[in-house]
């Protein structure tokens, strides 16, 4: 489609970072982009009627809290640990590079709030399994999880069982 060939045609991708042997999508490029940035909100705020948009640190938050407001949607940060001021739930996960732990504020949802989840990349999904995990433990529900670029690969999909994933672009 368009969306995906706008996409597609401002990630840039670089060898060995963060580490030697990971070639790392750098999104940097479309997020300068005034067409393409505007295009990418609109299609996330569009996907569902939802009450909270959840992005996770620190790129998730780039695309989530516009995609919120033009949404009419609250933004709710999903932070590394340690970040965040007030009580909070946490979970731990594997990345593709080492490993973390993420967390949320325990009273960020009203009980049934539908929650949608924005991050940049899905790798092998363990960050947004853990997304999922907090959200479902602080009372609200997932509607579903939405990446601009999905890497097949490492069949992050597959950690996802049963909740909705939308990807801008499938690489
Ligand atoms: P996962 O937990 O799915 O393995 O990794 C996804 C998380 O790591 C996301 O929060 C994403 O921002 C980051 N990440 C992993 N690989 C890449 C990449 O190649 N490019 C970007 N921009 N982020 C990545």
């Amino acid at each position: 489609s368009d969306l995906s060939r706008l996409i597609l045609d401002r990630i840039r991708d670089v060898p060995d970072y963060p580490k030697p042997g990971i070639l790392f999508k750098d999104i940097t490029p479309l997020l300068s982009d005034p067409e393409a940035f505007a295009a990418v909100t609109d299609e996330l705020a569009g996907l569902h009627t939802v009450d909270k948009i959840v992005g996770i640190e620190a790129r998730g938050f780039i695309l989530a809290a516009p995609a919120a407001y033009r949404a009419r949607a609250g933004f709710v940060p999903m932070r590394k640990k340690g970040k965040l001021p007030a009580e909070t739930l946490d979970a731990s996960y594997d990345l593709e590079y080492g490993s973390a732990t993420i967390e949320v504020h325990r009273d960020a949802f009203a009980p049934g709030d539908r929650v949608l989840i924005v991050d940049d990349v899905l790798a092998t999904g363990g960050t947004a399994r853990a997304a999922v995990e907090l959200v479902r433990r602080a009372g609200a529900e997932v509607v579903a999880v939405a990446v601009l670029m999905e890497l097949a690969f490492l069949k992050g999909r597959e950690r996802l069982d049963g909740v909705g994933l939308h990807s801008l672009v499938i690489v």
